[in-house]
């Protein structure tokens, strides 16, 4: 059931926003029921609209990019995807009046949301975390301040007050759903949504917890301590299952957004890491030992006889332990030679030595050379 929500609008999953809005605009309007009295349009309308409203909301689109359908669709229910997304607006835009008929309910939800989710889940968190380029390299455990929900701590998390009993929630007698109509453009649509009174649970106490007011839930500040894998890229996120906000049935996610610090030494491209390091011409010329700096400590090297300015010498495994592998990267040095600016009367008595002896007397080039 889980579809690609690039394939379904056409687009390459780098499109740009104006390209998955043109996309996205070009097949409503081909769908839409109004138009097309075609038997299929009316479940392509759906899903291109819930692929929009998806890769139309850049935050939305990152997690999916993240999770991949399939975890996202088992993550979010279409409720979920369809919130704070307003249609109406965008078909106006295109000129094209539709009445949804769900009023300016910002909870744009024709198609039910009786699959996924249930129950009182937790709020997931999302957190931005600075590392450094070893950090990244080889991975490190952090300590991070978070404030967060946990279970109330009164009546461990239930929500009733510890000496009360349970009883069936009225609303949805012990269901946990509520059945309702709507009118939609898509007809009449009968919908299932988690009953409001109990969230889905179907009994509620009969007495909520004083402390957290049957929310279950009170705020803390706690340290967590969290791994951050090698290989990790600046802009990635990690997802710690469950370490978001607390909620009676499941807790929400945490999510990690990595930033790695520039680096003044190393440049990143990949697992790959690159430096540069300058050398004086004669060791260029005659080969030398040199020390170059990696990610751990400084490493020396041989430069062979007549190495040319900007030679690349690649370290191999010097860089960047790639993610849930053990490839490592290499560290590619780049060789910059240096030409003295000064000499004094003694070196450049040696270099004219050296000159005559390439140029024999040296009368003529000597002009060109002052
Ligand atoms: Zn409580
Ligand atoms: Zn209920």
């Amino acid at each position: 059931m889980t579809e690609d929500f690039y394939k379904l609008l056409g687009v390459q999953k780098n499109a740009t926003q104006d390209q998955i809005k043109q996309a996205y605009r070009e097949l409503a309007l081909k769908y839409h029921p109004d138009r097309n009295k075609d038997k299929s349009a009316e479940d392509t309308f759906k899903k291109i609209n819930e692929a929009y409203a998806v890769l139309g909301d850049p935050e939305k689109r990152k997690q999916y990019d993240m999770m991949g359908s399939e975890a996202f669709n088992r993550r979010y229910t279409e409720e979920d995807i369809f919130r704070g997304f307003n249609f109406q607006d965008i078909f106006k835009d295109m000129g094209v009046n539709v009445n949804f008929g769900f009023g300016d309910d910002d909870i744009f939800n024709p198609f039910g949301s009786a699959r996924g989710r249930q129950g009182d889940v937790g709020q997931s968190i999302l957190y931005k975390l600075s590392i450094t380029l070893q950090e990244a390299a080889q991975g490190v455990e952090k300590e991070i301040s978070l404030k967060h929900s946990v279970a109330c701590s009164r009546c461990k998390g239930t929500g009733g007050e510890p000496d009360s009993e349970k009883i069936t929630c009225p609303t949805c007698e012990g269901s946990g759903y509520q059945r309702t109509i709507r009118n939609t453009i898509l007809g009449r649509i009968q919908t299932m949504v988690t009953c409001p009174r109990c969230g889905g649970r179907g009994q509620q106490y009969k007495r909520s917890c004083r402390q957290c007011n049957g929310n279950g839930r009170e705020v803390k500040n706690d340290r967590i301590k969290v791994n951050i894998p090698h290989g990790v890229m600046d802009n990635m996120r990690l997802k710690y299952e469950g370490m978001g906000d607390y909620g009676m049935d499941s807790n929400g996610d945490l999510y990690i957004e990595i930033e790695v610090k520039e680096d003044k030494t190393f440049t990143r491209d990949g697992d790959d890491i690159y430096t540069q390091i300058s050398i004086p011409f004669y060791k260029a010329i005659l080969g030398a030992e040199v020390d170059v700096p990696t990610l751990f400590g400084s490493k020396k090297i041989r430069i062979e006889p007549g190495t040319q300015p900007n030679t690349r010498i690649a370290l191999k495994r010097e860089g960047i332990r790639r993610m849930n592998s053990d490839y490592k990267g290499n560290e590619i040095v780049e060789i910059k030679v240096h030409i003295p600016e000064h000499l004094s009367k003694e070196e450049s008595d040696l270099i004219l030595q050296y000159k005559k002896m390439k140029d024999g007397d040296g009368e003529a080039p000597k002009r060109k050379f002052f």
